[in-house]
């Protein structure tokens, strides 16, 4: 039997807005996507004669009709009209419900593993499937950097000549997407009110200058409800980073002027991170 796989790797959003509820109550969004390889997943299929069947040894990942993996395979043979089954298999490292976008990546790599193996669907017909399954599922068919309007579906894809400067402190307790989004607050008068400005200086290099950039407006409510968050906030800022949740969080990263202040501050936080079992990464 075929068996294919891939590396698929996972997200922060280094700007995050929402621009109010839309009346299919789905929340308008303006988001930068930014893929993180050092933390990735790796998702393998084994094609069979039929049935969907899931493997994952994570706790909190469903093995079952649940796991997103499972509706991507069925939502893909439905759409391209295939009779197969598939055993797909899930080797974990993007923390669960996390805001690092694990499932709807694991997701991605499902339909572009069926696609490479097929060939079935025109890529219209492939994102419209991927959508089908998150908003968030589209990106990982093309992880590279991009900018997300409307669920975070449309996507345009932008180059950053320079990788910024970052270290990202998965999470290790999960927060609810929904929960997030339920208890959010927006300031009045955020700032910055386009991720344009954020583009340019990570065009130009000028980390500094992007570490003023950095919004979400999911941030809040969860940054409130986990007093450890702050902690974590604390020391990233205190090692001269600029702090974020990424996505509906608990993750959070930290921008730096440059990239011997953050190798500076991976080498002092890693130990003291270490203590609340948590693992810095660089990207
Ligand atoms: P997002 O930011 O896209 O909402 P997230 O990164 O916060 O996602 P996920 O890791 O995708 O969250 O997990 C969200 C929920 O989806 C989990 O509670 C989990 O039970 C369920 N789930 C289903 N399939 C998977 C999968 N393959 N990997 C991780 N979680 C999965």
């Amino acid at each position: 039997m075929t068996i294919l796989s891939l590396s698929t790797p996972g997200k922060i959003n280094l700007y995050l807005e929402v621009k109010g509820k839309r009346p299919d109550s789905y929340h308008e969004l303006v988001t930068l996507f930014y893929p993180v390889r050092a933390i990735s997943d790796r998702v393998e299929l084994e094609l069979t004669f039929s049935g969907v069947t899931v493997s994952c040894e994570t706790s909190g990942v469903p093995q079952n009709d649940l796991n997103i993996c499972a509706r991507a395979a069925h939502a893909y043979f439905e759409a391209a009209r295939i009779d197969s089954g598939v055993a797909i298999r899930i080797e974990k490292t993007i923390p669960v419900a996390a805001g690092m976008g694990g499932g709807s990546s694991d997701a991605g790599a499902t339909l572009l593993l069926l696609q490479r193996q097929f060939q079935a669907l025109d890529a219209g017909a492939l994102k419209a499937v991927a959508l089908e399954i998150g908003a968030d599922v589209p990106f990982f068919l093309a992880p590279e950097p991009a900018i997300g309007c409307g669920r975070g579906e449309l996507l345009t894809p932008v180059e950053l000549p320079a990788e910024p400067p970052l270290l990202i402190v998965p999470a290790c307790f999960p927060v609810s997407s929904a929960w997030a989004y339920k208890h959010l607050v927006i300031p009045e008068k955020t700032f910055p009110a386009s991720p344009f400005p954020l583009i340019e200086a990570l065009r130009k290099g000028d980390f500094a200058e992007a570490q003023g950039l950095l919004r979400n407006d999911l941030q809040h409510a969860v940054l409130g409800k986990f007093p450890l968050l702050s902690l974590i906030s604390g020391l990233l800022r205190e090692t001269g980073g600029a702090v974020l949740v990424s996505g509906s969080g608990p993750t959070l990263f930290a921008l730096y002027s440059d990239f011997r202040t953050r190798d500076d501050a991976f080498a002092a936080l890693t130990p003291l991170l270490r203590k609340y079992h948590l693992q810095p990464y660089q990207s």
